[in-house]
């Protein structure tokens, strides 16, 4: 059934501001808790307790329905938990031991923080935060990578602070209309309460940094989130100072035209450098995640140059290039920013050009790939890799993708193996994706300190090879169980109409079966990640779906680019799949992916399948996640996975090579998909030994646990930037 694209008027605009009155109050209000309860409040003002089974475990037991309802948000919790519920707590005994203990252990490793003995050596520059669902800060891969790189960080002592912008409204939540089609709406975080609290200085001011556009000062303050012993700080330009519309510079996450987009990136990269100033902070090395930061390259070229009046730009690049290094994260030029340059003029004053003793057309040319081509727009990326000592990519393959795709940047060079960029491939933080029932499993095993044993991949294959079969399916059919409680419980809420769609359910007790195989497949809704390939033949697919031995049963959740109507186009046609056979029962889409989706999906699943059309996918961290969990992952050969397949600890799509041909290539990946499904994964399955488990997939789980585990972690990912991007080692 086709649907036509209705709906799309329905899309919500943002709020209007004016209804909404800035109340900054909002931010510092804590609530008088009882007397030996009073130490949530204090936990619940530094992130270290989402990474921490027990921190997460002490705020939704005090009440397991309200922890859900306010979304896993501490803040909230504290402010809206009833007098009587808190009063039941603080008069339970064990409970009031329980936050002792936890806010001890915090303090031990809060002790421990080096950043505050000495300035932080590292400015970490992201657009976007992903640390946990309390702060809406994110979109995806890059922002839960970005939090992620600060929580391991912390772990590691490593003298690191970062810099973002705080966005009012976030990033847009989804919702699915009875067409098949994606809503957007906008929660104003003001509404609600964030562990952030207003950076001021000695005189007790908010600290305000200004950057220029079209001949006026826009402001931004900061604020400051705390990541176990990291400092994150985020600029905001929501201050009645400003113009309505200066206000909303840091409104939406990704949204706003082309203007908002180069002035948001003007404040963090620009105001950036500027806030680090006004904090007395003289950074060794400047971490530009992504191009988004990029013109803090140009701010910190202006202070050499008011510092050193005699010299020349070049002087200034190459005193700025020492300092700089840059990471990459897409393979596709589309993907980059790149601003028209007539945009680009009239966010740059002459009088800043001037300061930087360039004309305008040398200005320009810092942007563009192709120095000979005056056409271009100007590019963030090439302006950071003209301007970083170092620039990588993000897997081995995409650190080769990427020196291809720059080489025109280097006309001396006639090969792309000599283009200067690098790879450090993405990791993910153990201890915030590893399931609680495991990470038990290891304290068990291995002793409490377990996630330290994970920098050394050795000692932590033996260990894990002491696991039994029985502890290792255990624990996976609980997760499992999990899982499908969770599913049955976002799929009930749903209000039913016409049940046209896969996630529309009348009934959703029986939906979904632990006994059945179950394959997931989460991930931003965009055409190269090939969410159709699955579907390529219908009747070979749900003959698998329908098999009354050993059915397969499928998830899927993820957003698509509120100005991506192709993209919306084909979670519609998902949507739409909808034939007489148990399709319905077998198949659900989970509105609103987010971290707290992501993570009961890939600890919960028992295959992660990920198609994306070669090389597009610069590395995928969602199959770290589920290869941590013992979930095998089912992938083309791509991205993290080319590194990480050792044909045991996981299954592949198709071999290594590529055909230009998109259709000839999307065929070929289709067949390899359905046959591996077909002859490998679900005979081996199904295939339950006399002791009732299924011994051969239990031998790949283990694998994946002793092999991915340290090889994708984000504390290997930051000690490889330690030692060879930062040089800190
Ligand atoms: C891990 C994660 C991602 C990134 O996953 P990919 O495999 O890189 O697509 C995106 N969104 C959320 C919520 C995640 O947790």
């Amino acid at each position: 059934m086709e649907i036509a694209e209705t709906s799309q008027s329905t899309m919500q605009a943002a709020p209007s501001l004016e209804t909404k009155p800035v109340n900054e109050n909002n931010f510092d209000h804590v609530r008088k808790l009882p007397g030996n309860l009073e130490k949530l409040n204090e936990i619940s003002a530094n992130f270290y307790w989402c990474w921490r089974p027990e921190g997460i475990a002490l705020f939704r037991d005090l009440d397991p329905d309200l922890w859900d309802r306010c979304e896993q948000n501490p803040r909230v919790m504290l402010k809206t938990i009833s007098g009587l519920r808190l009063w039941q707590r603080s008069a339970d005994n064990r409970y009031v031991a329980r936050v002792d203990g936890f806010y001890d252990e915090f303090c031990r490793y809060m002790a421990e923080s080096s950043e505050r003995a000495t300035p932080p050596a590292i400015a970490y520059f992201c657009a976007e935060y992903g640390v946990h669902n309390s702060l809406p800060n994110y979109s995806g891969g890059l922002g839960i990578l970005a939090g992620d790189h600060l929580k391991s960080a912390s772990d590691l002592n490593v003298p690191l602070m970062a810099i973002g912008l705080l966005y009012r409204f976030g990033y847009f939540r989804q919702q699915i209309s009875h067409e098949g089609w994606q809503k957007e709406s906008y929660n104003d975080i003001f509404e609600s309460e964030l562990a952030l609290t207003p950076v001021v200085d000695d005189a007790g001011e908010r600290v305000i940094v200004s950057v220029k556009i079209r001949g006026r000062a826009v402001f931004a303050q900061a604020w400051l989130a705390r990541v176990g012993r990291i400092s994150l700080y985020l600029l905001d330009t929501n201050l009645g100072r400003n113009s309505e519309v200066d206000r909303l510079i840091t409104g939406h996450l990704y949204g706003g035209d082309t203007e908002t987009r180069i002035v948001q990136e003007k404040v963090l990269g620009m105001g950036g450098v500027r806030l680090l100033r006004k904090l007395g902070i003289d950074p060794a090395v400047y971490h530009l995640n992504e191009g988004h930061a990029a013109f803090s390259t140009l701010e910190l070229s202006k202070e050499f140059l008011e510092a050193h009046p005699d010299s020349t730009f070049a002087d200034a690049v190459e005193a700025v290039r020492e300092k700089c290094v840059f990471t990459t994260h897409t393979p596709v030029a589309a993907g980059n920013d790149v601003f028209p340059t007539t945009t680009l003029s009239e966010c740059f004053s002459s009088e800043f050009i001037g300061s930087l003793k360039l004309t305008q057309n040398e200005f320009l040319a810092l942007g563009r790939a192709d120095l000979s081509d005056n056409t271009e727009g100007f590019g963030m990326s090439p302006l950071a890799i003209r301007m970083c000592r170092s620039a990588n990519g993000v897997s081995e393959k995409h650190g080769e993708v990427s020196r291809q795709l720059w080489l025109k940047m280097f006309p001396d060079l006639s090969d792309s193996g000599a283009v200067p960029i690098t790879s450090v491939t993405n990791g993910v933080h153990a201890p915030t994706w590893i399931a609680p029932i495991f990470q038990d499993l290891y304290a068990g095993h291995i002793g409490i300190d377990w996630s330290s044993l994970v920098r050394d991949p050795a000692a932590w294959a033996a260990a894990v090879e002491g696991l039994s079969d029985g502890d290792i399916w255990n624990a996976h059919r609980s997760l499992k169980s999990l899982l499908i409680a969770f599913i049955r419980e976002r799929t009930k809420t749903k209000d039913t109409g016409s049940k046209d769609t896969i996630n529309e359910h009348e009934d959703t007790r029986q939906l979904f079966s632990p006994d059945v195989l179950t394959i997931g497949f989460a991930r931003r809704v965009a055409a190269y990640k090939r969410w159709d390939l699955l579907f390529t033949d219908i009747e070979r697919l749900l003959k698998m779906v329908d098999d009354a031995e050993r059915p397969v049963q499928f998830v899927f959740a993820g957003k698509a680019h509120p100005q991506d109507n192709t993209a919306k186009t084909i979670l519609q046609k998902l949507m739409s799949i909808n034939h007489d056979s148990n399709w319905q029962r077998r198949a659900v889409f989970i509105e609103d992916y987010d971290q707290e989706i992501a993570r009961y999906l890939v600890q919960g699943v028992d295959v992660w399948m990920n198609v994306p059309r070669r090389p597009m996918e610069a590395s995928g961290t969602s199959g770290m996640k589920a290869a941590m969990n013992g979930v095998l992952n089912f992938s083309v050969l791509d991205g993290w996975w080319i590194e990480g397949y050792n044909e045991v600890n996981g299954f592949a799509i198709g071999g290594l090579d590529a055909d230009d041909d998109d259709a000839i290539m999307d065929a070929a990946d289709a067949e390899a998909l359905y046959q591996t499904l077909e002859k490998e994964i679900i005979p081996t399955y199904y295939d339950i030994g006399d002791n009732g488990v299924p011994t051969e997939w239990i031998a790949r789980m283990r694998d994946s646990l002793a092999t991915l585990t340290p090889q994708f972690s984000s504390d290997r990912m930051v000690a490889d930037y330690l030692s060879n991007i930062y040089n800190m080692t």
